[in-house]
């Protein structure tokens, strides 16, 4: 079973700042780390291999710093790592993202499955999973929690919902995104830290991958960030008053009022 598993570089501390022109997330530094959704979409990729044969490949779209999360991939079992990154994919949206990694992951062959995060916990809009899919013209799975089981050309799996959880069969080749309760990711080994390190990273650029440079970057982005603003802190207090018996009272009445007890 073939997997391509795609990991996004995250910053790793949450000191947020937004450029004021382009009111997109300021990057850069060198304390990143694999989004943690994808650690989780990597280790079921992992099992996946482990029991069923096969090979895992993990892509990325990002600046060369990327680089280092798909090492750390290796270091965990990923059997290839391919990154992405011409100048050109600077300013994507999630469209364009998606349309590049598309083209990444039809030039690595087509695979028996694509696992993505469920989102990210820098951009959050967690587009990027369903767009892939569309493009790739193959069904989609969202919010995966469970495989049960994997047969000739279709897989059976639990995926989260809101008033519990769906079972759902999905014909293969497909995407599924999958959420932090589907697993616990591994550590590295000793042996797969040593191998990481000298493992080469094949990097593909825009021209490598076929790409039009109109269709990606800010200029062939359809998305418009229209405008970025801090939530704002709710400031309404309340003291309650009276015996502590009381102030349990009156918590529990505000609450039902509230409609939350
Ligand atoms: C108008 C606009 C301009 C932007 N400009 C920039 C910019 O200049 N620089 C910049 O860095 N970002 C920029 N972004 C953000 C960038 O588009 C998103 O970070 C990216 O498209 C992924 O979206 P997301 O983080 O919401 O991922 P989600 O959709 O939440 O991700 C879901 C899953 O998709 C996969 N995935 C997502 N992104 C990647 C990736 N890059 N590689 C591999 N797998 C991935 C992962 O498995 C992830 O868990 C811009 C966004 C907009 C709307």
């Amino acid at each position: 079973m073939n997997v391509v598993v795609c990991l996004k570089q995250v910053p790793g501390k949450f000191k947020i700042e937004i450029d004021p022109q382009t009111g997109t997330l300021v990057k850069g530094g060198t304390d990143n780390m694999i989004n943690p959704f994808d650690m989780n979409a990597l280790e079921e990729a992992m099992r996946l291999k482990e029991k069923h044969g096969g090979k895992v490949s993990a892509i990325s779209m990002g600046p060369s710093e990327a680089k280092e999360s798909l090492r750390e991939a290796i270091a965990l079992g990923a059997d290839e790592a391919v990154l992405l990154c011409d100048p050109a994919f600077d300013g994507s949206d999630t469209w364009a993202t998606s349309h590049i990694l598309s083209l990444g992951i039809r030039k690595l062959g087509q695979p028996d499955m694509v696992i993505c995060g469920r989102q990210t916990i820098d951009g959050e809009t967690g587009q990027v999973g369903p767009e892939l899919a569309e493009m790739l013209g193959l069904p989609f799975v969202s919010c995966v929690s469970r495989i049960e089981e994997v047969a000739e050309g279709h897989v059976k799996m639990q995926r989260m919902a809101e008033e519990g959880h769906h079972v759902v069969e999905m014909q293969l080749p497909g995407v599924i995104s999958v959420v932090k309760e589907i697993n616990v990711p591994r550590l590295p080994s000793l042996r797969g830290l040593m191998q990481s390190k000298k493992a080469s990273i094949t990097v593909w650029n825009a021209r490598e991958l076929g790409v039009d440079v109109a269709m990606v970057g800010s200029k062939g982005s359809p998305g418009r960030l229209v405008k970025v603003s801090r939530p704002q802190r709710s400031t309404r207090q309340e003291l309650l008053q009276g015996s502590l018996e009381s102030q349990v009272e009156q918590l529990i009445g505000k609450l039902r009022e509230a409609k939350i007890l």
